[in-house]
C-alpha cells in the first residue's frame, strides 16, 4: 500500500510505501527527519504511554499525484538495528579480550613462581634437615594460591557473561521500542 505523507518538519509531500498498515517509521526524502506515521486503520498497541514523535497525517493518494512524488520505504529500522548489532558485537569482542588477557597474566605469574621454586628445591633440601617438610608447606601454599587465581578468573568470566546478558537485554528492550510493539 502507498500513502501520501506530509512531512511535519519541512512540509513537503512524499509517498510512504508499506506492506502492513498501522504505525510505521519513515525517513523524509527531503529533510531526512524520521516521521512516525499512522498508515491505514488504527491497530491496537500493547504499550500506550509512549509518544516520542508526533503522528503525521496520511491519506490514500490519486494516481496523478503518485507519478510526481518520491517514495520512502520502511528502511529506518533496518539501518538502526544493523548499527546496534555492530556495536553489540564490538563490546562482546572487547570483553572477551579482557578476560583472555587476565588469564594469560595469571598463568605467567604462576609458571614463574613454580619454575623458581623447582630450581631451588634441591639446594633447599640439602641445606636444611627438615627441608622436605618446608617444601610440602610451600607446595600447599602454591596450591592455595592457584585456587585463588582460578576463582578470580571464574569470577571474571561470570561477571562478563552477566554484563553481556544485561547488554543484550537492554538492546532487546530498545529494539522492541523501535519496532513499536
Ligand atoms: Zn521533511
Amino acid at each position: 500500500m502507498r500513502y501520501s505523507v506530509n512531512c511535519n518538519q519541512c512540509g513537503q509531500e512524499f509517498i510512504a510505501e508499506t506492506e502492513t498498515p498501522g504505525k510505521q517509521k519513515f525517513r523524509c526524502p527531503y529533510c531526512g527527519s524520521v516521521l512516525l506515521c499512522q498508515l491505514g486503520e488504527d491497530k491496537p498497541f500493547r504499550t500506550k504511554a509512549r509518544s516520542v514523535l508526533p503522528l503525521v497525517d496520511s491519506r490514500t493518494i490519486s494516481p496523478k499525484q503518485e507519478a510526481k512524488l518520491p517514495i520512502a520505504k520502511v528502511k529506518v529500522l533496518a539501518k538502526v538495528t544493523s548499527e546496534k548489532l555492530q556495536a553489540m558485537k564490538q563490546s562482546i569482542v572487547e570483553g572477551t579480550e579482557n578476560v583472555s588477557q587476565i588469564a594469560v597474566a595469571a598463568t605467567n605469574t604462576t609458571e614463574e613462581y613454580l619454575s623458581k621454586s623447582s630450581s631451588k628445591l634441591q639446594a633447599f633440601q640439602e641445606k636444611y634437615s627438615d627441608g622436605n617438610l618446608w617444601i610440602f608447606f610451600g607446595f600447599s601454599f602454591a596450591f592455595i594460591l592457584l585456587i585463588f587465581v582460578g576463582l578470580f578468573i571464574c569470577a571474571q568470566v561470570v561477571n562478563f557473561v552477566y554484563e553481556s546478558h544485561n547488554l543484550l537485554f537492554k538492546e532487546y528492550i530498545e529494539m522492541k521500542n523501535n519496532l513499536g510493539f
